[in-house]
């Protein structure tokens, strides 16, 4: 039978829900548990896909290629996990299941409503995801905050949820995530709008067992006492989450907090770890591991800076997964990796690639879509390869360095990629032949895991260890196999490609100390404690130049 623990956010949005539920997943696995997570988006896309990351952060692939929100990418990380699209609920996805059943007749003769054919196909995805897995324990994540019109029916249907799997069977459990601001004059911490927004879940028949308080430092006894009294929680089960210097102390914060043992007794899980056949603990998930972990990420020992070429550079979230593998690095390497945004539009100024990368050890190119700042990203790509300036380009960034390679060493001046010039006369990206005759946007890319076949002998091979490697696909434009012979007897060689040998995945350049380009994006798969391999070898020849000066130029 599997147990349920339901997230909820209250007050505001931004508290880091996403961060105590896959903090309590680790603890839990920690103790021997398997684990799932659930997100629960309460809005009308069905799937991230479409969305801006201005607007919404960071769209995370999972293997199977769905887009889903970014906190499936924490999941991940933090559980060392691979996630389902089924593990990503949206109002979308309800809504149009509901919908194309009442087409198809399946309620005949019924109204259909809300309550209970949208909450039922709610709870009918979640079950799906604890029979799919199996595991003893699926977190939910409920987005949104409570007292939004969009996530009543997720607060619903949760609400039966945990009727149905019986609440005096310890089964299911609320956490509440909230906030406790302090008011500057008085420097009370004030415990009010956790009161309300408790009062709102009652509001709604939910009771909430644990509350854990976000706010600047501890909660003080005198705070909890008084949340406890309000909103009726025993004190021990009023967790602090103040501010931590990094996501990655939060599970250990949480468990000195007293959230294992509270959840492990209301659970009654001690009781389900000794009817469990197997409690083996992997490695990777005992909390011992993740203190070392934290020990490299906390005591860098060398420092370098990395410039990230982007475009949504204002917007902490929008390169969230690259930020994470540079930090698995950072923990791996012990090393302080300081990453300077740059807005690719600066770039196209004169003197913007000196000005702005001349100081910098080596250059991350992500991702991304549309026209604006890609000549700036081709200036840093450019840069880079004649400085001997280490360079990761992931996927848009891999097709600029075609690009640019054949603009300046093949001498195609006007040389550009479908997606940006439809009239080149070189277009050196192309539209995958799939592509072709789509014009529906959503979830219409090449998305997700694929093999891809590793050359003997290139700097990927080195670099991975193996020929053959799967990894996460978003793209619909790839190399034109026409320029290939041309680029590679030039000095790009392409060391990655699928099984077919149609579509070129990895490219270096042999002159040059790290050159690397991807069409796959490496940064959906480094994990906290296994950081992805391109990225680690891009940290690791930066180190190596600048503990061996001579190499540098
Ligand atoms: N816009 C490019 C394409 O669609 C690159 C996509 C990306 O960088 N994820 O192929």
């Amino acid at each position: 039978m599997t147990k349920f623990i339901i997230i909820t956010g209250g007050v505001m949005s931004g508290l880091g829900k996403g961060v105590v539920t896959s903090s309590l997943g680790k603890l839990l696995k920690s103790k021997g548990f398997s684990v799932s997570a659930i997100k629960i988006d309460p809005y009308l896309n069905c799937d991230a896909g479409t969305m801006n990351p201005f607007e919404h952060g960071e769209v995370f692939v999972l293997k199977d290629g769905t887009e889903v929100d970014l906190d499936l990418g924490n999941y991940e990380r933090f559980l060392d996990t691979e996630l389902q699209g089924i593990d990503n609920i949206t109002t979308g996805k309800v809504y149009r299941s509901v919908i194309e059943k009442e087409r198809a007749g399946e309620y005949l003769g019924k109204t259909v409503q809300i309550i209970p054919h949208i909450t039922d196909e709610i709870n009918r995805r979640i079950w799906e995801v604890a029979d799919d897995t199996g595991v003893d324990i699926v977190l939910i994540e409920m987005g949104g905050t409570v007292g939004d019109i969009e996530s009543m029916p997720f607060l619903e249907a949760s609400r039966q949820l945990h009727m149905e799997v019986g609440e005096e069977k310890n089964n299911s459990l609320f956490i509440h995530t909230t906030l406790i601001p302090v008011l500057e004059v008085v420097g009370e911490q004030k415990t009010k709008p956790t009161q309300h927004s408790v009062k709102a879940l009652r509001e709604i028949g939910i009771e909430p067992d644990i509350i854990v308080g976000r706010s600047e430092n501890k909660l003080e006894k005198s705070t909890k006492q008084k949340i406890s009294l309000f909103c009726d929680v025993p004190e021990e089960a009023v967790i602090s989450s103040p501010n931590a210097d990094s996501i990655y102390r939060v599970p250990l914060i949480l468990d000195d907090e007293g959230l294992t043992e509270r959840v492990m007794e209301r659970l009654d899980l001690d009781e389900l770890l000794e009817e469990k056949e197997d409690t083996s603990i992997d490695p990777s998930h005992k909390m011992e591991n993740w203190k070392n972990f934290l020990h490299g990420f906390e005591n860098p020992t060398s420092e370098i800076d990395i410039a990230l070429v982007g475009k949504y550079c204002d917007l902490e979230d929008a390169y969230v997964s690259h930020e994470q593998a540079l930090n698995h690095c950072r923990a791996k390497t012990k090393t302080k990796i300081n990453i300077e945004y740059v807005e690719s539009e600066e770039l196209e100024e004169e003197n913007g690639p000196e000005e702005l990368l001349g100081d910098v050890d080596g250059i991350l190119i992500p991702g991304g879509f549309g026209d604006r700042g890609t000549e700036g990203k081709i200036n840093a790509i450019n840069y880079a390869r004649v400085n001997e300036l280490p360079i990761l380009a992931i996927c848009l960034g891999f097709q600029l360095s075609v690009v640019e390679f054949a603009r300046n060493v093949l001498g195609y001046k006007e040389a550009h990629s479908f997606e940006f010039d439809e009239d080149t006369p070189d277009p050196v990206i192309d539209l995958l032949p799939k592509q072709r005759g789509i014009d529906k946007m959503g979830g219409t890319m090449r998305l997700g895991a694929e093999n891809i076949l590793v050359e003997e002998g290139t700097l990927a091979h080195n670099i991975y260890g193996k020929t053959e490697i799967s990894e996460r696909h978003r793209h619909r434009y790839e190399v034109n196999l026409d320029y290939k012979e041309e680029m590679e007897s030039n000095g790009m060689k392409f060391s990655g490609y699928s099984l077919n040998e149609k579509r070129m995945e990895i490219l270096e350049i042999e002159d040059h100390p790290f050159f690397i380009g991807s069409q796959f994006h490496p940064e959906f798969q480094s994990k906290s404690m296994k950081p992805a391999p391109l990225f680690l070898a891009f940290v690791n020849t930066i180190l190596g130049q600048k503990e061996d000066p001579s190499d540098e130029d």
